[in-house]
Formats: structure tokens, C-alpha cells, sequence
């Protein structure tokens, strides 16, 4: 029977069932597609419903071309089969579903027949990737060199190398940019492999909502059928015994079929409170990476990398004092230039070591511990590299008077001391001279603003 109207009635839908059955055998069936309901069938499109997430993807990615063949022989028009999720007592009805937009329900997906793929399929059971995060931009210090080394192994390796590759580190280190670094890798190298990325929280809520719809054996053959496996913050999962059992199955059958695992924690395993012993163990048995907090030099580095990346022109010194000033992690750091370029772009001013300081104030501590003029003279003989001792001897050659005038007017500015008492930290000199200092370095201020510059960036490292 071909009919090529936009007509698919209840007893078409009786025999188009029939025929599956007929066609995959009664267990598979009775497993994956007793469950399908009919809905409507409008405008090329054959709307059907399951309960559950997981039925609908796996029913996709295997009985779509089935169901293609089975409905086209009652109606030749269907052109797209839409597969709906409708919980069971939920709010998409049979029979009134022709009112109900598509966009409606956001489990929605549809399957376009005729390119053989999804047409949104952003509810996939994974997270898509960050196209910001790939290895070229990723900065790589002694702090995180064994965790890129260990990461690109995996990504560029054709077979199972270490599993799982476990990272590990504290707050915005570094690890999920690398585990999408990963999936991108891998998704260039080999489109064909499936990488699936996700968070230890979207884990436990799939399976909980398996759970929830009896529906985990498909839950289950959706992680099986997976080539790499990738899971962020797996810290997530302690005190969570059920996810944990589930995520031990999945991930011990996965490792027997030689798949790879990726994951995440902010704990190596071993430290992992609340995760079982077995699964700590498994855990623990690839290549445990972890990644150190940054260095100055990281740091600096990866400003670097991220000012050049959006374009913005700001000056080096600004990005020394924001490499010194924010050392808890990257994240923050990158916040705090996305901070600043905002606000020069808004207030049109030029980035400056004066304007971080004044928009970024709540982020760099203000330390009220007292300095002393011992710690002025230590930084500045750092920052123009002189000996320590210069700064009190009578050496009176430029390259070490001026920076002994820096100090003596940084210790007028910074400290509470009298200008005698500064006088005497400088070797025993005389009050007149520390004043002759702080006129001439406020000269040479106004005159050169690098210099300016210079004083502002020191002040700024002194004054913490
Ligand atoms: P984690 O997952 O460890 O908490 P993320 O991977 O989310 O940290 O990193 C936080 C931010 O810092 C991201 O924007 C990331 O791109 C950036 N980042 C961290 N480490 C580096 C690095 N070495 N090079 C470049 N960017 C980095
Ligand atoms: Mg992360």
C-alpha cells in the first residue's frame, strides 16, 4: 500500500510496527521498540515518541535506517523521522502533539533521513568541546609539562598507551582545556572514533535519569560503544556509591575492550575522599599526570599568549604585574585581562600598570603588612639588578645612584619613616640627600613616562 498523501493513521502505524517486529526479531524489538509511539506525521516529517533519552539515541543510531524503510512503504512522502522523547506521564500527549512546536521540548531531536544525520544534536549525551581549547594554544611550563607531554600521547597515539590517563590539579590549571585538547586531536586525526566528553555531574545525572526511566541497560550500551572516554572533575562522584558502581562497570568494560579513558580530578586518586578503594585503584593503574600550581613564568606566558589571541596591544609591564599580582590560577588571570581590555575599551583609556591596579582591585589583595625599607631596597636592587649592598655604599656611578634613589623615594612614599631615619638605612647618608632623591626621581617622573612606568610597576611589586 503507497499512499503519497500526508496521511499515516493509527493502522498504518499498527502493521509499520508489525513489520519492524517481523524484521529485527521479537527480543529486539521487545528491547527497543515496543516503547515507540506515533505521533503525527505532517509536512514530509514522522513524528514518534519514547520515554527516554537514551532509547531515542540508540534507537537512532541503530533502527533509524529500519524505520526509514518500514514507513516508506505506507507512505513514500516521510522524508525526516522525528524521534521525541516523551517521559512517561509527561507533557507531550498522543494525539495532541500536532500543537506542540518542536522547539518546545528540548529533548527533541530530529533525525534527517536524507543526510543520514541529526539536525540538532546539541543534547547529545556528551558536552561538546571548546573550540578555545586545543594544544596549540595551550602554554606549556615545568608546571604542567608532564600532563601536556602524557596528554598529547594520548591524542596522537594510535593505540592504548596508559589507562586511564588521569589528571589531576587544582582550580583552572589547565585540565579541561587539555581533555578537549584531546578530543579535538582525536576528532581531526580520526573522525571516526567516537570521543565522548563529559563532566563527572553529567555522568551521574544521565544514570540517575536512567535510573529513574528503568533505562539503563541503554544507558549503559551508549557509554559501551564509545572509543575514548573522557570525565572532568571525577572528585564529583564521592559519597556517591550508585554512580560509582555504574561508572566502575562502565569503565572496566571500556579498558577490557581497550578504549580509552580520560580523567580529571582535583585529587590524585589515592587522595580521592569518598570514592571507593576498588575504583581508587583502578583509577590509579594508567599514568597519573598532575599539574603543579603556575610559576611567574607560566604565567606571564600564558598572558601573553591570551592578550595575542584577542588582539589587544597591552603593554609588558602590565602583564609582569598581572603575572606577579594573581598567582592563585589561570582562570582568574584570564578574568582579569578580560577585565581590563573591557574597561579600556569602554572608558577609552590606554592599559596601563595604574589602571590594573585601579580596576582590578578587589582581585589583587590588598596586604596591610607593614614594609620595611629593607624589603624596598632588596626589590629595586632585584629590578635593576645590583647588589644589595650597593644600596647602602658610596659607589656613586649612575647605574647604582639612580636605583638608590628609587629606593630612598619608594621608602618616602611607601613607608612612614622620616627622612633622616631613611638617610641612616642608606648607608648612614643625610637627610638632605634623601630629599634631593625624591625631588629628582618625581622629576624624571613627570619627565619619561616608561620611567613613570618603571616606578609604578615597582611600587605596585613592593606594595603587597
Ligand atoms: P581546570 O579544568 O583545571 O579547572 P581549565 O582547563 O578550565 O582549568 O582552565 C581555566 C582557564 O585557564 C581556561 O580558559 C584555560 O584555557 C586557561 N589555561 C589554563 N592553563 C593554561 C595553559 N597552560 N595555557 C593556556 N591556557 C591555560
Ligand atoms: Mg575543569
Amino acid at each position: 500500500m503507497i499512499v503519497s498523501t500526508d496521511d499515516f493513521n493509527d493502522k498504518d502505524w499498527l502493521n509499520f510496527k508489525k513489520k519492524l517486529k517481523k524484521d529485527i526479531g521479537d527480543t529486539a524489538y521487545k528491547n527497543w521498540l515496543k516503547q515507540l509511539e506515533f505521533l503525527s506525521f505532517e509536512s514530509e516529517t514522522l513524528s514518534l515518541s519514547v520515554p527516554t533519552k537514551f532509547l531515542r539515541d540508540w534507537i537512532v543510531n541503530h533502527y533509524s535506517d529500519k524505520i526509514k524503510i518500514h514507513s516508506q512503504k505506507f507512505n513514500k512522502n516521510i522524508k525526516i523521522l522525528k524521534i521525541v522523547v516523551k517521559p512517561v506521564g509527561g507533557r507531550i500527549l498522543h494525539g495532541t502533539a500536532r500543537t506542540v512546536k518542536p522547539d518546545q521540548n528540548k529533548f527533541n531531536q530530529t533525525y534527517d533521513i536524507r543526510n543520514n544525520q541529526y539536525v540538532n544534536s546539541s543534547e547529545e549525551f556528551g558536552a561538546p568541546l571548546d573550540p578555545r581549547f586545543d594544544f596549540e594554544n595551550f602554554v606549556v611550563g615545568k608546571p604542567n609539562e608532564l600532563a601536556f607531554a602524557a596528554a598529547q600521547r594520548v591524542a596522537e597515539a594510535d593505540k592504548v598507551s596508559f589507562n586511564p590517563l588521569f589528571l589531576y590539579g587544582g582550580v583552572g590549571l589547565g585540565k579541561t582545556h587539555l581533555m578537549h585538547a584531546i578530543g579535538w586531536k582525536i576528532k581531526n586525526k580520526s573522525p571516526d572514533r567516537k570521543v565522548v566528553y563529559l563532566s563527572a555531574e553529567k555522568f551521574m545525572y544521565q544514570f540517575v535519569r536512567a535510573l529513574r526511566y528503568k533505562d539503563t541497560s541503554a544507558f549503559k550500551e551508549q557509554f559501551r560503544s564509545i572509543d575514548v572516554l573522557m570525565i572532568d572533575d571525577v572528585q564529583f562522584i564521592s559519597g556517591k556509591d550508585n554512580t560509582q558502581e555504574e561508572f566502575f562497570h562502565t569503565f572496566n568494560a571500556l579498558v577490557e575492550q581497550n578504549r580509552q579513558i580520560v580523567i580529571s580530578a582535583d585529587q590524585s586518586p589515592s587522595d580521592l575522599d569518598g570514592v571507593q578503594e576498588r575504583l581508587k585503584s583502578r583509577l590509579g593503574c594508567g599514568l597519573v599526570a598532575d599539574i603543579h600550581p603556575t610559576t611567574y613564568e607560566l604565567r606571564l606566558g600564558i598572558l601573553m599568549e591570551k592578550a595575542k589571541k584577542r588582539g589587544v596591544e597591552i603593554p609588558p609591564k602590565v602583564l609582569e604585574f598581572l603575572s606577579h599580582r594573581i598567582i592563585s590560577n589561570v582562570r582568574e588571570m584570564e578574568g582579569a585581562l578580560n577585565r581590563l581590555v573591557a574597561h579600556a575599551t569602554l572608558v577609552g583609556t590606554t592599559i596601563t600598570v595604574e589602571t590594573a591596579q585601579e580596576v582590578l582591585q578587589d582581585l589583587i589583595r590588598t596586604n596591610n603588612k607593614r614594609i620595611t625599607i629593607e624589603e624596598i631596597q632588596k626589590k629595586v636592587a632585584e629590578h635593576y639588578n645590583i647588589r644589595l649592598t650597593d644600596m647602602h655604599s658610596s659607589r656613586r656611578s649612575r647605574s647604582v645612584a639612580r636605583p638608590r634613589q628609587v629606593a630612598m623615594y619608594l621608602a618616602k612614599s611607601i613607608t612612614s619613616r622620616s627622612l633622616p631615619e631613611i638617610g641612616r638605612k642608606f648607608g648612614g647618608r643625610d637627610h638632605t640627600t634623601v630629599m634631593h632623591a625624591v625631588k629628582k626621581i618625581e622629576e624624571l617622573k613627570v619627565q619619561d613616562p616608561n620611567f613613570h612606568e618603571d616606578i609604578e610597576l615597582l611600587k605596585r611589586l613592593i606594595d603587597c
